[in-house]
């Protein structure tokens, strides 16, 4: 029997029990997942308490993830290069961090679009925490030209700093030209879960995917109007179903599955339809 959390601050909004504790059950595993809301000032003492604490590990979210990242002892290499911890684990003692988010995002994409990996040329709106983890799988997918595109080109040009010379950062006045010949536009900005378009898909071409990590709503407004323009589009829901199975094989030993009726449950969860 394993025993797993999600820590945050705060933690009421996190889905991420429910879909825990619906591959427990499917699994027949007697662990538990429980949501564990933790203060900024607490966070480094929990982390510190949890090799004697008999938790297996757990999720790590806002606004905790820069925090674990120098909190835990060791690395995984997605966690050193994008500079967040989305999910820890205990080895022989030791309290391992990784990010999973890179996983996630790819594991989507694979999932509802299988042919994005053929594409060389890439633009990124945003430049906070989850667009690093965009960054690195685009790369490992082999993106050549990664333009990012944020409102304050400041943090653009920190991340291009950051992950390399194949990147460019540009504010988002300059997005129009740099679509025209884009394989792929992925969104990851908070700007529409509050309904804001902040990037409009007119320039892109024909053969262009299109997603957004952002998931409540389900359709955002660059979701909407990538559809009307019948390009491929892809949601963010399946980002944070996938970037949870490495958790939940490294806490309870079994690989779970991203199903239809595990998407099912978290959209009823959500009030949003598929
Ligand atoms: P973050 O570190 O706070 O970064 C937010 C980013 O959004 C920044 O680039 C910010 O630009 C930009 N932004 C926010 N409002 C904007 C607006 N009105 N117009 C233009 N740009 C705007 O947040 P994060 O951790 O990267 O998360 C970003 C979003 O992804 C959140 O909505 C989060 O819920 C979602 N997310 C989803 C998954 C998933 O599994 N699907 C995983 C992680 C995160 P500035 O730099 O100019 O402020």
């Amino acid at each position: 029997m394993a025993d797993a959390f999600v820590c945050g601050h705060p933690i009421s909004h996190s889905r991420s029990p429910l879909i825990h504790r619906h591959w427990l059950g499917v699994h027949g595993i007697e662990g538990s997942y429980e949501p564990l809301d933790i203060a900024p000032r607490d966070f480094a003492a929990f982390v510190k308490r949890l090799p004697a604490s008999g938790l297996a590990g757990g999720n790590v979210t806002i606004p905790h993830k820069e925090a674990a990242f120098t909190a835990v002892d060791r690395l995984d290499e997605a966690a050193e290069a994008t500079g967040a911890v989305n999910t820890i684990w205990l080895e022989r003692g030791l309290v391992h961090g990784g990010n999973t988010d890179v996983v996630g995002f790819a594991g989507n994409l694979d999932e509802v679009a299988p042919g994005w990996r053929s594409g060389k040329r890439v633009v990124v709106v945003g430049a906070g925490g989850a667009a690093r983890a965009v960054l690195l799988a685009l790369q490992r997918a082999g993106y050549s030209d990664i333009r990012i595109a944020n409102r304050t080109v400041e943090r653009a040009r920190e991340l291009k700093e950051r992950f390399g010379s194949d990147m460019t950062a540009m504010s988002l006045d300059e997005l129009p030209g740099a679509m025209a010949d884009a394989d792929l536009l992925v969104n990851a900005t908070a700007a529409g879960m509050r309904g804001e378009l902040v990037v409009d898909p007119a320039p892109l071409p024909a053969h262009a995917i299109v997603t957004d990590i952002v998931y409540v709503p389900l359709e955002t407004p660059l979701l909407k109007a990538a559809r009307n323009r019948s390009l491929a589009v892809v949601d963010g829901l399946g980002m944070l179903l996938h970037q949870a199975v490495p958790g939940f094989e490294k806490w309870f030993g079994v690989r779970p599955a991203v199903t239809a009726g595990l998407r099912r449950l978290v959209l009823d969860h959500i009030g949003a339809r598929s």
